[in-house]
C-alpha cells in the first residue's frame, strides 16, 4: 500500500541521473501498466510516480487537501509569470474544453463581443462555444495549414470597433502550428481587449510569461505538458479582470468566477465534488517538473524529441504537414506516404503490436496523420518508434 509520504519519497530519490534512469525504466513499453507509449497529443504517457500517487483517498475538506490545492495553484502561478502578486490560479473540474468553456461563458459581459483566430479544430471550438452561449461573436479564419496573422487582426479591430475579447489558441493540435501569441497579444493590447489563449497543449512544455505577454486569461489541463493524468483544467488569470466578472456567467457549474470566489474563500475548496486523486496526481506531475529542470528542461526535451523524429521521418520518405518554423515541439502532422500500399490503420496497428500508440490526422485539406511527442517520452524511444517504422515500412 502506497500513500503520499512514499510517493514523495520514490519522486525524491529519482534525483539527476538516477531520476532519467528511472524514468526510462518507467517507459519501457513491456511494463505491465504500460501496454504502450502514447505518442499522442493528452492523455499521455505518464511516469509510474505520477500514477502512484493516485493511491490513495482523500477528504475534500480536509485542510491536507485543500492545502495541497493552495499550493498547486501558488505554484501554477509561478510557472506562468515572474510577475504572480499580479495573476491567480483556477482550477476547474473536467476536460481542458470545459475550462476553455468556462472562460468563455463567464468572463464575456452580455453586451461584449468575441473575436476568435482561428486556424484549426480547437479554434473552431471557441467559436461554437460562444455561438451556443448566444455570444455576439465573429471569426478570423487562416484555413488549415496558415499561421495566424497579426496584421490582419489589426485590420479585423479597426472594422468591428464593438470587438471586446480576443480569443487564440497557442499550438493549434490539430496541425502542431504555433501561433504567434506575443505579436496577437500586443495588438489586441493596444486596442484595449481583453485576451484569452488556449495553451491547452503548450503551457509548461514552452517557456512564456503571461504578464509580459499582456494575457488576461491562459487556459490549460491537467493532461498535457505538464505531464499529468485527465480529471480537470486550470485558468492563469489576470485578478484584476476575473474580479469583474460576478454574475456573467451562462453556466451554473462552468462559472470560472464563482469558481474562484470559492476558492480563495475556502482556502482551496472546490464548490463541487474535485478529482482528488487526479489533483494528487498533478501535485507530483508538478513535482518532476521541478525535477526536470522546469519548463525550459521540458521544452529542450521535446524539441530534440521533434527533431529526431521528423528527421528520422523525413529519411522513410514522410515528410511533415507544416514548415518548421511554424511547427511546435509537441505534436507533429505528416503526410500519408505517396504509395498506393500506404493505410494509416495498418501503421497504426502495427505500431500499435509493437508498443506505440500515434494519432489521426485531423484536417480536411490533406491526408495526414500525427504523433505526439510529449509525455514521458525520450530520446531513445524516438529512435525505437523510427526504427520499428523502417522494419515495418510496407509501403
Ligand atoms: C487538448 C486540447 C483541448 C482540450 O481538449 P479536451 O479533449 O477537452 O481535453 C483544447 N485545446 C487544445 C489546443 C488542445 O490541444
Amino acid at each position: 500500500m502506497m500513500n503520499s509520504a512514499d510517493a514523495s519519497d520514490a519522486s525524491d530519490a529519482f534525483g539527476g541521473a538516477d531520476r532519467e534512469q528511472a524514468a526510462r525504466t518507467n517507459t519501457s513499453a513491456n511494463s505491465s501498466n504500460r501496454p504502450y507509449l502514447l505518442l499522442t497529443p493528452g492523455p499521455l504517457t505518464t511516469s509510474e510516480t505520477v500514477k502512484a500517487a493516485m493511491l490513495r483517498d482523500w477528504c475534500t475538506w480536509d485542510n491536507d487537501y485543500n492545502g495541497l490545492v493552495q499550493s498547486i495553484r501558488s505554484r501554477l502561478v509561478h510557472l506562468a509569470t515572474n510577475t504572480p502578486e499580479r495573476y491567480t490560479a483556477v482550477l476547474m473540474q473536467g476536460s481542458g474544453t470545459f475550462c476553455v468553456e468556462s472562460v468563455i461563458g463567464s468572463v464575456i459581459p452580455r453586451d461584449g463581443k468575441l473575436l476568435v483566430l482561428t486556424n484549426g479544430a480547437y479554434g473552431k471550438r471557441i467559436a461554437q462555444m460562444a455561438s451556443v452561449y448566444g455570444i455576439a461573436t465573429t471569426v478570423l479564419d487562416f484555413g488549415e495549414t496558415e499561421q495566424v496573422r497579426a496584421a490582419d487582426l489589426k485590420q479585423r479591430l479597426q472594422e468591428e470597433g464593438d470587438i471586446t475579447h480576443v480569443a487564440i489558441v497557442h499550438c493549434e493540435t490539430t496541425t502542431g502550428m504555433l501561433n504567434p501569441i506575443a505579436d496577437v497579444a500586443a495588438i489586441a493590447k493596444v486596442h484595449g481587449k481583453t485576451v484569452i489563449v488556449d495553451a491547452m497543449s503548450s503551457f509548461g512544455g514552452i517557456p512564456l510569461d503571461v504578464h509580459e505577454l499582456q494575457i488576461d486569461y491562459l487556459i490549460s489541463s491537467a493532461n498535457k505538458c505538464i505531464q499529468g493524468v485527465p480529471g480537470f483544467g486550470f485558468i492563469i488569470a489576470r485578478t484584476e479582470a476575473l474580479a469583474g466578472c460576478a454574475g456573467q456567467a451562462r453556466s451554473l457549474s462552468l462559472d470560472l468566477y464563482d469558481q474562484w470566489s470559492a476558492m480563495e474563500a475556502g482556502g482551496g475548496k472546490w464548490r463541487f465534488t474535485s478529482p482528488t486523486h487526479v489533483v494528487r496526481a498533478f501535485d507530483q506531475a508538478l513535482r518532476e517538473l521541478e525535477q526536470e529542470g522546469g519548463v525550459a528542461a521540458r521544452y529542450q526535451r521535446y524539441t530534440a524529441n521533434q527533431e529526431l523524429l521528423v528527421n528520422g521521418m523525413r529519411q522513410l520518405g514522410v515528410y511533415p504537414l507544416l514548415q518548421s518554423k511554424v511547427q511546435s515541439p509537441f505534436i507533429t502532422a505528416f503526410y500519408y506516404p505517396q504509395s498506393e500500399r500506404f493505410s494509416f490503420e495498418e501503421l497504426y496497428a502495427r505500431l500499435k503490436a509493437a508498443g506505440f500508440v500515434i494519432y489521426p490526422g485531423k484536417i480536411s485539406a490533406a491526408d495526414t496523420f500525427r504523433i505526439g511527442n510529449i509525455g514521458e517520452v525520450y530520446r531513445e524511444d524516438i529512435a525505437k518508434l523510427l526504427q520499428i517504422i523502417e522494419d515495418e515500412c510496407f509501403w
